[in-house]
């Protein structure tokens, strides 16, 4: 059997190496639009300030790795078009074009970015940080540039933001909504880490701009002047080339829960795809793409399986702050949501070295699990996992204002703060019960 991968990047490369544990017949092709083998775009941001972290150490596998594998990178070669009932694909590379004809097809495409339609914008030079070469452009011009101006504060524009500013940077961060992460964090949560980047980053929120010149962004009620601009607003999912095959998309490569899309033996996965009828979409996340890719490979060899359904937990890092969440924030949720916070810290109060926490949880009336957010200086990883696994086991908060947790002075409070952030959602809850009792 011959699977072809259109597209190397995470989804596409784990999938090719997760087929090639289970079946060392299969014959499998990678196509690349790009020179590269699979790296960490999750790195990138980092590789401004972090001097030990370059660019060339953010690849997961070089050349060698795929030929040991017995799996066929084609490089610097795009895929242009999918003839479906031919089962083939037109490659070009370069100049020249070729044919590569498959028994199961995989569209990794990934996304690209998207550039929000401002007056001037077409007119002057600016950046996307979202993938290798173009974070590279970024790179090779900082010793040129003192004044950085970024569009758009989420995931990508708030580290881009924060690596530059410790270079040393003078950055603006510019956001439409009224506060930073918007997609993951409810107001209060994004204020406390505002607080921290407001220090050494002219963060400006609400922000209407009106025209872009070079070097200079009109606010309605300001200005910025920058050397460099970057657009972080956001990725939008490669399609075109199924569009074209006539396969169904919307936002991205509509696919059933197996992969599956409106073609047979066609699947897609990870930030070009979008879920059918799926009440949570899956975040455009390299963790998503992973466990997408996992799945699949079952699939591709035989064993139907599921994606399992996204929780969506992300995490990052921000100076010495780690910011996460799950599932939905405020904002997202359609019903009314009732939440539970707790502050405090990683360890007993009286340790010196304790840090600051704080949880917030998000649940419905039944006492569903929603969301949860999580800002703190350590141990926030296993905490939003803790969450990230109750809520795709669909656990309530009671489950979680129930959890026996390990207790050292020195590890953790005697009660956690994921527990007690429960508890007082449940406080919220009961009483907002018993008021609609009596009434
Ligand atoms: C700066 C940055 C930071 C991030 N940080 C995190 C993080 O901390 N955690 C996290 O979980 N996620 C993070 N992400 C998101 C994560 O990188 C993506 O969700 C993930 O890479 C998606 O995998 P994918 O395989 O769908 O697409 P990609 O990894 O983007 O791969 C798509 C590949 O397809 C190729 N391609 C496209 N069209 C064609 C064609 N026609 N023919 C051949 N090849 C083609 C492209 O060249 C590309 O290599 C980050 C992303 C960026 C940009």
């Amino acid at each position: 059997m011959r699977i072809a991968i259109i597209g190397g990047g995470v989804g596409g490369t784990t999938l090719a190496f997760q087929l090639r544990k289970q079946d060392k017949e299969a014959e499998i092709y990678i196509i690349e639009a790009s020179e590269h083998t699979e790296y960490s775009p999750c790195s990138m941001p980092y590789t401004i300030s972090n001097e030990e972290l370059g660019l060339d150490d953010i690849y997961i596998f070089n050349d060698e790795d795929y030929a040991n594998n017995n799996i066929k990178l084609i490089k610097n070669t795009r895929v242009e078009d999918i003839f479906p009932d031919k089962k083939k694909l037109k490659l070009r590379t370069n100049s020249t074009t070729s044919e590569l004809f498959y028994d199961k097809l995989v569209i990794a495409t990934g996304g690209h970015p998207f550039i929000p339609p401002i007056k001037g914008l077409d007119k002057v030079e600016y950046s996307a940080f979202t993938n290798i070469d173009n974070t590279k452009e970024v790179l090779d011009k900082l010793a040129d540039n003192k004044r950085y101006a970024i569009i758009g504060a989420g995931f990508i524009g708030v580290e881009v933001a924060h690596s530059l500013a410790e270079k040393g940077k003078t950055v603006s961060l510019i956001e439409a909504k009224d506060s930073i992460l918007p997609s993951i964090l409810d107001k209060d949560m994004a204020g406390l880490i505002q607080e921290h980047l407001k220090e050494d980053i002219n963060i400006q929120l609400e922000a209407k701009i009106k025209e872009i010149k070079e070097n200079l962004i009109i606010l309605d009620n300001k200005t910025i002047d920058y050397d460099s601009l970057i657009i972080t607003t956001g990725i939008r999912a490669s399609k075109d080339i199924a569009d074209k095959a006539g396969i169904e998309t919307d936002k991205g490569i509509l696919i059933d829960e197996n992969g599956q899309t409106s073609q047979e033996d066609i699947y897609a996965l990870g930030d070009c795809s979008q879920l059918r009828d799926a009440k949570i979409q899956p975040a455009q996340l390299a963790s998503v793409a992973t466990i997408q890719a996992e799945a699949l490979s079952k699939t591709l060899l035989g064993e139907e399986t599921e994606f399992p359904k996204p929780t969506n937990v992300s995490i990052t890092k921000i100076r010495d702050i780690f910011v996460a969440s799950v599932g939905r924030n405020s904002q997202q949720i359609k019903d009314r949501a009732i939440s539970g916070k707790y502050s405090g810290k990683t360890k007993e109060d009286f340790i010196p070295d304790a840090k600051n926490i704080s949880i917030k949880i998000l649940t419905n009336m039944e006492g569903r699990l929603l969301g949860a957010q999580i800002i703190g200086e350590e141990e926030v990883l296993g905490r939003i996992d803790v969450f990230s696994l109750a809520f795709q086991k669909g656990m309530d908060i009671y489950d979680i204002a129930n959890a026996e947790t390990a207790y050292h002075p020195f590890c953790a409070p005697i009660f956690d703060p994921m527990v007690l952030a429960a508890k007082n959602a449940i406080r919220k809850l009961e009483f907002l019960k018993t008021r609609k009792k009596d009434h």
